[in-house]
């Protein structure tokens, strides 16, 4: 199973995507999680990423695509992967099209949320966990990067025919079960 889960920052990507790997036994690949492991271990790739993470960019497709070419040749993603946060551009769909070769996505989750919402989920979890981009600003920020170059993929993937939506609002549990039953329809 190869999957994509993609959906505005806040819209609780991060929760589902760690439940569905688990019960699919496949990879969670998460950019974002690859980055802040990078930053904690102060690598080089890692302090490169901050720059524009602390702002709410998009890190360069220099840095990102190798790393996501990597992480796809390890072993525990050979059975399957759901990838979350990656890709986030049309360029970077071309190149994990290239990446995949004939081995291609099955489905495309998007979780929808509404702006107000995300953004004070968002802030809620600035208080929780700390994470240096979820001021209120770079939050905006996030959200209109994510309007300009990511929300375009929700079409895209649906020309493809391999698009599923679901609500994301609710609970953890409410929007688990939604994503199940599309998951296994
Ligand atoms: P996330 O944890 O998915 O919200 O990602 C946190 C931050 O990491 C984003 O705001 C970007 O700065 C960066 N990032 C994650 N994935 C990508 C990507 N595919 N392309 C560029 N930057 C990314």
């Amino acid at each position: 199973m190869r999957l994509l889960i993609m959906g505005p920052p806040g819209a609780g990507k991060g929760t589902q995507a760690t439940q569905i790997a688990a019960t699919f036994g496949i990879a969670h690949i998460s950019t974002g999680d690859l980055f802040r492991a990078n930053l904690s271990q102060g690598t080089a790739l890692g302090l490169e990423a901050k720059k524009y993470m602390d702002v709410g960019e998009y890190v360069p497709d220099s840095v990102t695509n190798d790393m996501v070419r990597d992480r796809l040749n390890h072993a525990d993603a050979q059975a399957g992967f759901l990838l979350d946060g990656y890709p986030r551009t049309v360029a970077q769909v071309t190149e994990l099209d290239e990446m995949l070769g004939d081995k291609a996505l099955d489905k495309v989750l998007v979780l929808t949320a509404d702006t107000d919402e995300v953004v004070a989920r968002l802030l809620n979890r600035a208080q929780d966990q700390g994470r240096s981009d979820d001021t209120e600003e770079v939050i905006r920020r996030r959200l209109e990067v994510y309007e300009e170059q990511t929300a375009p993929l929700v079409e895209l993937y649906s020309n493809r025919g391999i698009l599923v939506s679901v609500d994301g609002l609710g609970t953890i549990g409410e929007v688990a079960a939604r994503i199940h039953s599309v998951l296994n329809a």
